[in-house]
């Protein structure tokens, strides 16, 4: 242990573990290996957790997979190089603050990762569910003030954008407009 970095030793000891592949249980240990997942820091030093983890082989002949890594709900996922609250801390501070400012504030947290890093984990959420819009608006949007490069499709009853058309396919949205075209298209052209 240094004095940034406090590490802490943990492995695991369930008897059985699911393939992820067939589902069939598996108590036969290929091997073992350590991972280091960060995990949120603690009287602001860094915290990495030193996991060995336990690598199985699915006896299931019809399963691509042969061998299987083990993992730990809650704390780990497949090729996660964080724990699951250092993820969902983060993902927390990219939604509330998006790329540039959020990356800065994770350097405040002591765990500091890049734009870069914060967009690709808010990327990897799961699309929440939504239901199907009943009524649908169409609108222009512009990138650059005044030069219009495509339609947006907005649901009308939650005002939420649906999805964003480039120029090009407008045509295909006319079904669209035809339910309910919003004002500014016409006066935006
Ligand atoms: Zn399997």
């Amino acid at each position: 242990m240094s004095d940034t970095v406090v590490r802490v030793e943990a492995r695991t000891n369930a008897g059985r573990v699911a393939c992820p592949g067939c589902g069939c249980w598996s108590m036969r240990i290929h091997g073992s290996y350590l991972r280091f997942p960060r995990d949120l820091p603690t009287a602001g030093k860094l915290v990495v957790v030193s996991l060995r983890v336990r690598r199985f082989v699915c006896a299931e002949e019809s399963c691509e997979r042969k061998t299987f890594a083990e993992q730990v709900p809650g704390l780990t996922r497949r090729f996660g190089r964080r724990t699951e609250r250092l993820r969902s801390t983060l993902v927390s501070v990219g939604l509330a603050l998006a790329g540039r400012a959020g990356a800065r504030m994770t350097g405040a947290f002591k765990v500091p990762v890049s734009r870069n890093t914060l967009l690709r984990l808010i990327a990897s959420l799961p699309d929440p569910a939504v239901a199907a819009p009943r009524v649908v608006g169409v609108d222009e949007y512009a990138q650059r003030k005044g030069r219009v490069h495509g339609t947006v499709l907005v649901d009308v009853e939650t005002r939420r954008p649906v999805d964003l058309l480039p120029d090009r396919e407008r045509e295909g949205s006319a079904s669209f407009a035809a339910i309910e075209p919003s004002r500014s298209m016409n006066s935006l052209r």
